[in-house]
């Protein structure tokens, strides 16, 4: 069952989608979703795959997808490691200091990085996995008490994995903030750069625009501070009482993706 709010979804939008937790799950993808994505790109005046995912390169998430029988291209996906480059050079950072999965490092060639004796301006923190750890968080902690900056490719709290929930980047990214009691720079979702880069990547403003994610911060409210309306999906990391929670509301809340292209046409 669907609920909508008394705010009616845009007719013909342009559709941004969140991959994981909304297309699929760990390997498996949601139910319906195949035959959802297929139908959205009929009736969409236009699709961005938007995704916070920073464990893995573009083409690898694409390619895991494909894998699972969900049809991505690299073109069509938007990712925070391209705002990462394009953030560096537009603000003069020539050092950065890479805390990334080693997939991720090809989307990440636009960067300057630090010599291991230089001091680095930025250190650029995504989805380290396993060496989140008490080493890893205490030198980044030097390197920022150093001086460096912390940009944080994501800010999400947690995500869901295959067998549970999953701190995430922002919840180390917050620990080291708290710390040095200084800001990291956020580049991904939900910030409103990575927001206005993907409309402006299919030439639409915020007006025809919806964002589709389980994400009720980063998906939802980061959409909607940009204009663009949000639909909550009950799959992934949603949570009953998620969004009274947190008092967001979305546009719309649907049980999964599948309920999309439905909602859409009526
Ligand atoms: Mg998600």
């Amino acid at each position: 069952m669907s609920s909508v709010s008394p705010l009616a979804l845009r007719p013909d939008p342009a559709v941004l989608l969140d991959i994981d937790g909304v297309l699929h799950v760990g390997d498996e993808p949601i139910p319906g979703a195949v035959e959802a994505l297929t139908e959205l790109r009929e009736i969409a005046s236009g699709l961005r795959l938007v995704t916070n995912t920073t464990s893995r390169s573009r083409a690898e998430v694409a390619a895991r997808l494909r894998e699972i029988g969900i049809d991505a291209s690299v073109d069509e996906m938007l990712t925070p490691a391209a705002m990462a480059v394009q953030y560096c050079a537009t603000h003069d950072i020539s050092n950065a200091r890479l805390y990334v999965s080693d997939s991720l490092r090809e989307d990440l060639t636009g960067l300057n990085e630090a010599g291991a004796d230089q001091a680095p301006d930025v250190v650029v923190l995504g989805d380290i996995a396993d060496r989140f750890n008490a080493d890893t968080m205490n030198e980044i902690f030097r390197l920022l008490m150093d001086g460096a900056r912390l940009m944080a490719l994501q800010h999400n709290r947690y995500w869901q994995h295959g067998d549970g929930l999953m701190l995430d980047v922002g919840a180390w990214a917050a620990a080291l903030e708290y710390a040095t009691g200084r800001t990291a720079i956020t580049v991904g979702k939900p910030s409103n750069d990575f927001y206005n880069a993907a409309l402006a990547s299919l030439g639409v403003d915020a007006n025809s625009a919806i964002m589709v994610g389980d994400d009720i911060e980063a998906d939802v409210n980061g959409a909607q501070t940009c204009g663009i309306q949000g639909v909550l999906v009950r799959t992934g990391k949603y949570r009953d009482g998620i969004a009274s929670d947190r008092g967001f509301g979305p546009a719309a809340i649907i049980d999964s993706i599948a309920d999309l292209p439905a909602l859409l046409r009526s």
